[in-house]
Parts: C-alpha cells; sequence; structure tokens
C-alpha cells in the first residue's frame, strides 16, 4: 500500500465522521453507511468519480466502533453506492443573509446538512428579506462575515469543520 500512489493515502489517518444507520422497515437487512473522508476541494465534474475502495474502507471505519462488522472484511455484501458533491464553504458554515447586490439573498452552501438545517435556515432568511428582528446568531452566516478581520483571523486556526 505505501509503494502505490493509488493507496499510499490509506495508511493515513483518517478524519472523523464516519456513520451508518439501518434503511426500511423490521425485514430489511440494508444498512446505510457514509464517511466523508476526502474533504479536498475540487471541480465538480458529472458524472463523477466514486473511490473503488470506499465501501471497504467505510466498513473498516465503522468497525472501530461496531467490532461485529469486522466480520465482513475481504467478503463485503454487494454494496450500492451513491454521492455527490459538498457545496459548502472553508469552515462549513452555511450562508444566509443578504448579497451586495440590493434586494439580492443568499442561502446555500448547506453542505452535508441541508435537509436536516432547511427549516431554521429559511426562517432566518425570511427574517432578512422582512426585516424582522435578527437572532443573535444572524451575523454568523452573512456573506459579509468574511470582511471582518476577526473572522478572518477565526478562520485562520480553524479547527474540525464537523464534517458530516
Ligand atoms: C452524499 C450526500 C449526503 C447528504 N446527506 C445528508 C443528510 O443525511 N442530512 C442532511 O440534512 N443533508 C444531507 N446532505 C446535504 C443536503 O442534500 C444538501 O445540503 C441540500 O440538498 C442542499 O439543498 P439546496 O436546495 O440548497 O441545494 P441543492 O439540493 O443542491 O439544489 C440546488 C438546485 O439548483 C439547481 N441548479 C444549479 N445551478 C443551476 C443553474 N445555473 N440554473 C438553474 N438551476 C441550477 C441544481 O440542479 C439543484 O436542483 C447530503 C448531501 C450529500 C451530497
Amino acid at each position: 500500500m505505501a509503494r502505490s500512489t493509488e493507496t499510499k493515502h490509506l495508511l493515513d489517518e483518517f478524519p472523523s465522521g464516519v456513520h451508518a444507520r439501518p434503511e426500511g422497515g423490521p425485514d430489511s437487512d440494508v444498512v446505510l453507511a457514509l464517511w466523508t473522508y476526502d474533504v479536498r476541494p475540487v471541480e465538480p465534474v458529472f458524472p463523477f468519480t466514486v473511490d473503488p475502495f470506499y465501501p471497504e474502507i467505510v466498513f473498516r471505519g465503522l468497525a472501530g466502533m461496531i467490532p461485529g462488522l469486522s466480520t465482513y472484511f475481504g467478503r463485503m455484501p454487494k454494496p450500492v453506492v451513491d454521492g455527490g458533491y459538498y457545496t459548502k464553504t472553508r469552515e462549513n458554515r452555511p450562508l444566509i443573509g443578504p448579497l451586495p447586490v440590493k434586494g439580492a439573498y443568499l442561502m446555500g452552501a448547506f453542505s452535508g446538512y441541508g435537509i436536516m438545517a432547511s427549516c431554521a435556515a429559511g426562517e432566518l432568511l425570511a427574517a432578512h428579506l422582512t426585516g424582522s428582528p435578527l437572532p443573535s446568531y444572524a451575523p454568523a452566516f452573512a456573506l459579509e462575515r468574511y470582511q471582518d478581520p476577526e473572522y478572518q483571523k477565526l478562520l485562520e486556526k480553524w479547527g474540525d469543520t464537523g464534517q458530516l
């Protein structure tokens, strides 16, 4: 593995965040498993390529948490791999609020949590749109945060982005 450029990275320490859940009703034997270990920024291409090692890597990662899964090492059940790109900011916080163009607003960069966050994000955007009082956390999601030198400094020493 160390000798091949294709497999060398498998010996590095992986980021945290491997997760899984059962899929389907009581009779289902399907499990959904996910690990965003490749977080390098890339230009999107379609159709995207899938790491051929992905299912094996995810199962091996999960086995650290659920040791019984090691039974499947070397004899993986037939996996179905699907996925996409995470559209995200550098620090993995979304963009919600006004744009420099008057009357234009933005809500996006929801990374891997956009379904969960959409209701609260919509509420915040609606407050911007209607000129309602903004919650205390509104500046943390505004595009203009990047103009703030203090925020720039914070970005430089940002640790784990909590990527899921
Ligand atoms: C692999 C993966 C797993 C995920 N898992 C979860 C999860 O478990 N829980 C969770 O909460 N979130 C999850 N997410 C994140 C969630 O799917 C996204 O955050 C959410 O779908 C973003 O919604 P959106 O409406 O902002 O953008 P999108 O859903 O990306 O919608 C943008 C739309 O704009 C269209 N579009 C783009 N450019 C143009 C253009 N120029 N003209 C016209 N239309 C255009 C696109 O076709 C698309 O339909 C996951 C994402 C990925 C990739």
